[in-house]
């Protein structure tokens, strides 16, 4: 017997199946007493490990692991709903107050650029309250407990 005796990953995997081995080590096994035995004693570890009860802790382990998670995020967005209604009772502030003042300049521009601009900062704006619906629904549409 030349071969040298099998490493105890070798052995582990004889115990499982020999068919595992490479043929060098399948025949050092055959001839081979101390790693036969070897092999046995994971064999009994191991079938003695299959038939342990499962685990009982101490713990509740669901309750720890549910700690863990993300908290689920609120459906809606109330503080970004709180700000934009802020900048918008800012808006509502500052036209009150300067809206006198702002009407000849629009009027002044005279070739429909106020106008304009109205159109554009309303398009974005609108563009702006279609995209944090979508948004929305798709977050409500992943929200699905059991
Ligand atoms: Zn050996």
């Amino acid at each position: 017997m030349t071969s040298p005796h099998l490493t105890e990953r070798a052995l582990q995997e004889a115990a499982e199946s020999t068919s595992l081995l490479p043929d060098s080590q399948a025949a050092h096994l055959r001839g081979c007493r101390l790693c036969q035995g070897r092999v046995a004693t994971y064999q009994h570890l191991f079938t003695a490990a299959a038939h342990l009860p499962p685990p009982v802790f101490a713990f509740d382990l669901t309750a720890s692991v549910l700690a863990q998670l993300p908290r689920p995020q609120p459906a809606f967005p109330w503080v970004l709903s709180g700000v934009a209604a802020l900048v918008l009772a800012v808006v509502v502030a500052f036209l009150a107050v300067f809206g006198g003042q702002l009407v000849p300049i629009l009027q002044s521009l005279g070739t429909g650029l106020g106008a304009g601009l109205l159109a554009v900062t309303g398009l974005v704006v609108a563009g702006q309250c279609l995209e944090l619906l979508t948004r929305h629904r798709q977050q409500m549409r992943l929200l699905t407990f059991s």
